[in-house]
């Protein structure tokens, strides 16, 4: 037999238990257990005894390159390799958006025999939960426009509305729309726009939310916008917490799903890391905590974004910790950093290599600067050479940074044992982490350590209406929350063409924008988008469904 080639073939071809086998295999008790099919379950964690105390691993990566580093595929087959060394281990992912799916990136379900499954359903719908986040999203817009038609009895100037309407795809149309056109039956005009569902505020409520009653609590905090008077509108003002929560009440509920190699993972929620926080939802992680003496987890793009917003935002609501951070690299995205154009990146350059790792030694320093000691995966592609690997690994050894080779995308489980031998290792060790920054610092003081410490620039720049809206939000008493940078994933600087490892550089904050439910604020930096484009070749036209009723394309 010849090795199948996608990993949308591969997952085909994988022998899927059903689920309530991995229920069982996971020791979930029954009445927790709410099938959505034969392989797929919601989980209710108030019917699961016990305390979250399993240890997280987090898997974060160096910057990202149109080469694709593996950090999923890293994520999966480690958890694989942990089980194969009998340890009791569960993964908690982030649920994929239609948006990079039909967009760029096709599945975010891991590849070639680290996938997790059935991924055709969780790159498609899944268990609607990310339907149900957009409803609830744009039922919230309709409640809006509707009190100001209704006679806007909080006088909301319809001039400042923070909130938009959302979707999960990419389009770049609806990034600035205006609503209520057509005469007074239609409510009343004003601009408006969409987001992508991933970069909403109710998504990043559903992952930080310890609780229904910690969510409902969350989404009437809301701010949605300001009077003519300039005070901030709440949700509570519009009376609206109550259906939001409603509608979000099942989807709240994380999802069981299997490796191919049939570890419990548990995909939920799943906001962007470049424009959103970029973590998994705090209640999916808790009952993994409860349910596995390991549980490796990943934060979205470098450990630039995902990981330092897992440190300062994640870890602080959900009250847990890292106690083992793996940092994905590949000899092809490095070479990239390196100045190697993507079509180049089959034919050897070691000097190049040697230049990019510079990326890598950021990400390195900066997971140092939080107290833990990393692990780089070394995650192997065929077109590797000898002479490649062997100046990474023994740069890594120069350095003193633990390293090890990964071979999960074409081995599974097994070719992660060296990585899985590491991670136990760092695990059994003390830990000494801690945050860059304290809440009680200035804003201007947390973004200042985050682009020192973690970016490496020699500071920030906060524009005019930057330091206005800064200026507000130290009135209204909300500077004591955490930062939530938004922030091309590219390069550390916010110009996306600075690859490897800038120096010399400030980033400029455009805007700060209070998200009182979610419970930070979000700094807006160079370009950076909430509602992303479609790409000249979308991923969306390799797609199809054969004769069958089977996915064809989706990676
Ligand atoms: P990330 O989570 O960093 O975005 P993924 O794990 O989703 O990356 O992987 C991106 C793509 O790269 C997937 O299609 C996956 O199959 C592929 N890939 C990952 N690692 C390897 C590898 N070692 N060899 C070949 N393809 C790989």
């Amino acid at each position: 037999v010849t090795k199948p080639s996608t990993d949308l073939d591969i997952a085909k071809k994988a022998d899927m238990k059903p689920i309530t086998a991995i229920a069982a295999k996971a020791n979930i008790p029954e009445e927790a257990l709410e099938p959505y099919g034969r392989f797929k379950a919601k989980l209710d964690p108030s019917k699961i005894p016990g305390a979250s105390t399993g240890k997280v691993v987090l898997v974060t990566a160096i910057s990202p390159t149109p080469a694709g580093e593996g950090k999923s595929t890293v994520t999966v087959g480690l958890a694989d390799a942990l089980r194969q060394l009998n340890q009791s281990v569960m993964v908690a992912l982030r649920e994929p958006s239609l948006g990079p799916v039909m967009g760029v990136k096709g599945g975010a379900t891991g590849g070639g025999y680290a996938q997790v499954l059935p991924m055709e359903d969780i790159n498609l719908h899944f268990t609607g939960d990310l339907h149900a986040i957009t409803t609830a999203n744009n039922a919230l817009a309709a409640i809006i426009d509707n009190h100001i038609h209704q006679g806007n009895a909080l006088s909301i100037d319809p001039r400042r509305i923070l909130w938009k309407r959302v979707m999960d795809l990419n389009d770049r149309a609806l990034r600035k729309v205006v609503v209520g056109l057509g005469g007074p039956v239609q409510g009343v005009p004003r601009e408006d726009g969409f987001d992508i569902t991933v970069a909403s505020e109710i998504m990043a409520i559903f992952c930080l939310a310890t609780s229904l009653a910690d969510l409902k609590a969350r989404l009437a905090n809301i701010v949605i916008g300001y009077t003519y008077d300039r005070e901030p509108v709440f949700v509570r003002q519009l009376e609206a917490e109550g259906a939001l929560t409603l509608l979000l009440k099942e989807a709240f509920k994380p999802n069981l799903v299997q490796t191919i190699e049939g570890t419990p993972a548990i995909i939920h929620g799943g906001p962007f890391a470049n424009i959103a926080h970029g973590c998994n939802s705090i209640i999916a992680t808790q009952t993994a905590r409860k349910l596995a003496d390991i549980v490796v987890t990943e934060a979205g793009f470098g450990a630039d974004l995902g990981a330092e917003k897992f440190m300062h935002i994640k870890a602080r609501q959900g009250q847990l910790k890292p106690e083992a951070v793996v940092i994905v690299a590949t000899i092809r995205a490095l070479k990239m950093h390196g100045g190697v154009p993507k079509d180049k990146l089959a034919s050897e350059n070691v000097n190049a290599l040697k230049d990019g790792i510079q990326n890598l030694a950021k990400h390195v320093d900066t997971i140092r600067t939080f107290g833990i000691e990393p692990i780089v995966a070394l995650n192997r592609f065929i077109t590797d050479t000898e002479e490649e690997l062997t100046a990474l690994l023994d740069w890594a050894k120069n350095e003193d940074i633990r390293i090890a080779r990964t071979n999960v995308w074409e081995e599974g489980g097994k070719g992660g044992i060296e990585l899985a031998k590491q991670v136990l290792e760092v695990l059994e060790k003390p830990n000494y982490f801690h945050p860059l920054y304290e809440l009680g610092q200035s804003v201007e003081e947390k973004v200042t350590a985050i682009v020192k410490h973690v970016y490496g620039a020699d500071g920030v720049h906060f524009t005019d209406s930057a330091q206005k809206q800064i200026a507000q939000i130290k009135k209204l008493g909300w500077a004591v929350l955490p930062i939530c940078m938004a922030k091309t994933q590219y390069s550390l600087s916010d110009q996306p063409t600075l690859l490897g490892r800038p120096e010399g550089f400030t980033i400029t904050v455009r805007e700060v924008i209070p998200k009182l439910g979610a419970g930070f604020l979000v700094c807006l930096t160079g370009d950076i988008m909430t509602m992303p484009g479609l790409p000249k070749q979308p991923a969306a036209l390799r797609m199809d469904v054969d004769e069958e009723g089977n996915a064809v394309g989706l990676f």
